[in-house]
């Protein structure tokens, strides 16, 4: 076999890895970015289930990249945070900023002013399950760079 062709070869094994490598903690798709003004950075939902008469929540895999996060907002009827990927943060007003890891499980209160995002190096991935029956999510300020980097 001629050396070009083993070259070719190598490269087709090292790219098929790394889709592999790429692919291998993706659970649902990360869907479409985020164009509201509820998001810092750059956002993506996939949104898995809609709220019906039977069960009023609302299920969406959110991805978010290196330093993205939400505004400051209030859940109406609470929240439960699914982290499927990556390390990332969640804070409610007045506590100290918690770290979150792929695994983890975090319930939002009705009605807490909090935030939930990635960590400056990782991109963080969470499936949110939203109550809906008593209204809709609040959205308030945005997290500021210096709440952000507080420790
Ligand atoms: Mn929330």
């Amino acid at each position: 076999m001629k050396f070009k062709n083993l070259v070719i070869l190598f490269m087709i094994g090292v790219f098929t890895f790394s889709c592999k490598a790429q692919n291998k903690s993706i659970i649902f798709p990360k869907g479409e970015k985020i164009t509201n003004n509820n998001f810092t950075g750059n956002a993506y939902l996939q949104m898995l289930v809609a709220p019906d008469s039977l069960n009023p929540i609302s299920v969406g895999n959110v991805t978010f990249d290196p330093g993205a996060r939400t505004k400051w907002h209030v859940h109406p009827a609470g929240q439960i945070l699914l982290v499927t990927d990556g390390v990332g943060y969640y804070q409610e007003k007045g506590k100290a900023k918690e770290i979150l890891r792929k695994g983890d499980v975090k319930k939002c209160p009705p009605n807490i002013p909090h935030w939930h995002g990635a960590s400056a190096n990782s991109a963080f991935v969470q499936v949110a399950i939203t109550g809906r029956e008593k209204g809709e999510t609040i959205w308030l300020e945005s997290v500021s760079d210096e709440q952000y980097n507080h420790l």
